[in-house]
């Protein structure tokens, strides 16, 4: 009797995707000896790689047989093509809503390149005096000053990809209590 219960990540597995794994029967007396085929994806909440049922719905032994190992269960075979497709198209919609995504991002970056949020860039980057200038206003004004220095940030982003990570530094002073 083996246990395989995988607590890694496989070679080559994306925890986004879920993949059709040979399982082993449960040790009972009334089992039939075959060898399943389940559903083995990652669980955030165990942060563990699991499988599940058999495909034909029997209980089967945690963790997959070594890929490869054939699959003997015949209601299992059966049901494989079904799930080959659909986990096929779980994973196209997964990158198509990323790459959504990602276009969306970039016409939001984009979309900062405006004569305003220019305009307080330069006072950003160049003054050298943007405490100064805007402890002078109210907190919604300059929050709405910063909030154009940020947007054209993305912009250049988009332009030059130098590697800015979030928020220029001390864009938003006045939000860091205590200072
Ligand atoms: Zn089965």
């Amino acid at each position: 009797m083996s246990v395989n219960v995988h607590l890694g990540d496989e070679e080559g597995l994306d925890r986004s995707r879920r993949y059709l794994r040979p399982v082993a029967r449960l040790q009972l007396p009334d089992e039939p000896d075959l060898v399943h085929l389940s559903v083995y994806e990652w669980l955030p909440q165990f942060e563990a790689w699991a499988t599940g049922l058999g495909l034909c719905g029997r209980s089967t032994a945690q963790g997959p047989l070594p890929d490869g190992t054939e699959a003997t269960c015949p209601e299992c075979e059966a049901y494989r093509p079904k799930y080959q497709a659909i986990l096929d198209a779980q994973h196209e919609d997964a990158e198509q809503r990323r790459a959504r995504a990602a276009e969306q991002a970039q016409r939001t970056a984009e979309s900062g390149d405006t004569v305003e949020n220019g305009a307080w860039h330069t006072v950003w980057l160049e003054s050298g005096k943007w405490r100064w200038t805007t402890s002078k206003m109210t907190t919604p004004q300059r929050e709405y000053a910063a909030d154009c220095v940020a947007a054209y940030s993305r912009y250049l982003e988009t332009v030059d990809g130098a590697g800015r990570e979030g928020e220029p530094e001390g864009l938003r002073w006045w939000r860091e209590g205590g200072r």
